[in-house]
């Protein structure tokens, strides 16, 4: 071990439908970095979802989709690598499955106050015939991340219907916004180093302290651009000039609809990491959800659950180097066509290659 070696505990929730089986893939890179590396990494399981109502089930104690030794568990651990919760739609009625999404994720979140969301969006040039745009719109490539602010704004606001009257009441705090705003400078720093701050400064009064509160942040980091851009801009050039975008700073409102329309460019849920960042202990998953259609098959894409834990030793562990090594190791497997079923056209199916293979192949 290098004088830089570290010591890290890591809760792995790996919940429900392709969770356990892309969990597996990603854990085993990660504990292999760490080997290469010289790190001491812990994995301790712990049970979240279906999964854990059904172990307490049979274990006769009260069903929750979020035990308190899940949550004990996470609180002695540096980070949280989760899977991903949920049954299928037409299940949705038993018990097991009845809100199973909301209460172990709205759990965590509030527990952990994990109150920044960050999704990378990549296009591969040699994966670019998945995106939907044009050759010549990707251009030289498609690399973006929108941190998005995920406890506040007009989703946490008053509601209220009175007659033939609504409101929705949109509020930020100096504080609520520098959380985000702090992160995005971080990732910028250790990426192409500028921050688009997206809004609608040209309307609302909480845009313009957004900008103000940028402004201020900004000052720290002379290293970085920053530039500003409203929402409905932002949403025309994530499609016409994606490329353009480093990192996004953006609300609430405008990071939920910003990053879903951002999410179709790299083609696949299959290969988007993403975080959720709280006061110091952080939390990594996929994008995408438990994918019930394909759970149990061996087929599910690890490449976004790879990616969280590359996440996770970046933003967690400060561990650059092991991080880019991991995203080169997964961009490499992908160039050699090694492909899962959702990167490959229907007719290429028979080719696919499954989930443990993957995770073998980074490895290597
Ligand atoms: P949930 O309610 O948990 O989000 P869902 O039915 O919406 O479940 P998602 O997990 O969001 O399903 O996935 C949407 C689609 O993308 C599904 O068809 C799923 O198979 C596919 N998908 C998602 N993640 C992956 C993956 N890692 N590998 C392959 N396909 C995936
Ligand atoms: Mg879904």
């Amino acid at each position: 071990p290098g004088a830089s070696a570290v010591s890290k505990n890591i809760a792995v929730l790996a919940g429900d439908g392709i969770g356990p089986e892309v969990m597996a893939a990603a854990v085993k890179v990660v504990r292999k970095v760490g080997e290469l590396y010289g790190h001491r990494f812990n994995f301790e399981d712990y049970k979240v979802g279906g999964a854990a109502w059904a172990a307490a089930e049979a274990a006769g104690d009260t069903p929750t989709h979020l035990p308190a030794s899940t949550l004990e568990g996470c609180e002695k651990s540096d980070a949280i690598l989760f899977g991903s919760v949920g049954g299928p739609v037409d299940q949705q009625h038993e018990p097991r499955w009845k809100d199973c999404e909301k209460n172990a994720l709205l759990g965590l979140r509030k527990r952990f106050k994990l109150a920044v969301n960050l999704r990378p969006s990549k296009v591969y040039p040699f994966l670019s015939h998945l995106c939907p745009l044009k050759p010549s719109i990707i251009g030289t490539g498609v690399d973006m991340v929108i941190i998005r602010e995920l406890v506040g704004g007009i989703y946490f606001g008053e509601h209220k219907r009175d007659g033939d009257k609504a409101f929705d009441v949109m509020e930020y705090t100096v504080e609520g916004i520098r959380k985000p705003m702090v992160f995005a400078f971080e990732a910028a720093r250790l990426r192409r180093k500028k921050v688009t701050v997206v809004d609608k400064a040209n309307v609302l009064e909480c845009s313009r302290l957004w900008r103000e509160v940028a402004r201020e942040v900004h000052k720290g980091y002379p290293d970085v651009e920053l530039d500003f851009m409203y929402i409905d801009n932002a949403c025309m050039q994530v499609i016409q000039k994606p490329s353009f975008f480093d990192v996004v700073a953006t609300g609430n409102m405008f990071g939920d609809i910003l990053s879903d329309a951002a999410s179709v460019l790299p083609g696949s849920l299959g290969l988007m990491p993403s975080a959720s960042l709280g006061d110091g202990l952080h939390m990594y998953e996929p994008s995408g959800g438990s994918a019930p259609d394909i759970a149990g098959k061996g087929v599910a894409n690890p490449i976004a659950q790879i990616l969280s834990g590359a996440m996770m030793l970046r933003y967690s562990f400060q561990l650059e180097k092991e991080a880019a090594a991991v995203e080169a190791a997964c961009e490499e497997v992908l160039k050699s066509g090694r492909l899962t079923g959702d990167l490959l056209e229907e007719s290429q199916r028979s080719n696919a290659v499954s989930t443990s293979a993957i995770g073998d192949a980074v490895v290597v």
